[in-house]
């Protein structure tokens, strides 16, 4: 199957082309987080997954940041909510919403997320609101499962890919712990 996967950030994106990969699915990246401020952290994330699709050689989409229209839509009254929060389901909707428009406007057959490799992303709601938007066409992957989160570690090392310390917006800037 050919499979946009949204992709939050090069780091995790090493794993999860590797397990669409020998599933036999052919990935094209899908760089669409207009949840992440500043701007200059927006272009390095973005920097990082074009190198690694550049070492994967495969095809990479970026979508257009809107950050302003992500506050409003997303973050608005929900600025103090903590991560794992209500900020972070509307998050998730809106990125996989665009995920699936763009996965339709390209043509391609599936969509997911690199979202679950991270411990620190509730995976069931990920998938649940993966099927809302389609059940048919939501590719339901757990890619934190077998050890996926420690494999994309290494695989960044091997690459020499930049790590980030927050999740990505404003409200999550805080150390995060591995
Ligand atoms: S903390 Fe992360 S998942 Fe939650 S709203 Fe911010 S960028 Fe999105």
């Amino acid at each position: 199957m050919t499979v946009l996967l949204h992709t939050c950030c090069a780091p995790c994106a090493t794993h999860c082309i590797e397990v669409l990969c020998a599933l036999g699915h052919t990935p094209t990246l899908f760089f669409s987080n207009a949840n992440i401020a500043p701007e200059s952290e927006f272009y390095r994330r973005a920097q990082e997954v074009t190198k690694l699709a550049n070492i994967a050689n495969l095809p990479l989409i970026i979508d257009n940041p809107d950050h302003s229209e992500w506050l409003a839509r997303v973050a608005a009254g929900l600025e103090s909510e903590p991560e794992q929060g209500a900020r972070c389901a509307r998050c998730f909707q809106y990125a996989l919403q665009r995920s699936h428009r763009q996965m339709r406007a390209s043509g391609l057959d599936a969509f997911t997320t690199t979202l679950t490799v991270s411990p620190h992303k509730l995976s069931d709601l990920i998938a649940r609101i993966g099927r809302e938007i389609s059940e048919s066409e939501y590719l339901n992957l757990n890619f934190k499962k077998q050890g996926g989160f420690m494999r994309s570690l290494e695989l960044s090392e091997e690459h020499d890919l930049y790590r980030q310390h927050y999740c990505g917006c404003e409200f999550s800037m805080r150390p995060l712990a591995d």
